[in-house]
């Protein structure tokens, strides 16, 4: 993401992955949903905390497939 005003008005952080960029609160075009990423590496945490900490507290788990077929990427999944 190149931010057009280089001053990073909204920098939360010096990114820890890289060492080379400032972590900013970003936005997805069009939604409400907010997160910070790196303006170099591209890493991203979910709260400008996570960032300043470098921890990732967003845990995975496997979705059954019900779950799949309900938000239709079912189709997407590779079967040999
Ligand atoms: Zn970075």
């Amino acid at each position: 993401m190149i931010l057009l005003n280089e001053t990073y008005e909204f920098k939360v952080a010096w990114c820890k992955v890289c060492d080379q960029g400032w972590v900013a609160i970003v936005k997805a075009k069009g939604t409400n949903q907010y997160w910070v990423q790196c303006s170099e590496c591209y890493s991203e945490w979910d709260h400008p905390l996570h960032a300043q900490l470098n921890i990732h507290i967003r845990e995975t788990i496997d979705p059954s497939s019900e779950e799949i077929q309900e938000i239709g990427w079912g189709e997407y999944i590779i079967r040999d």
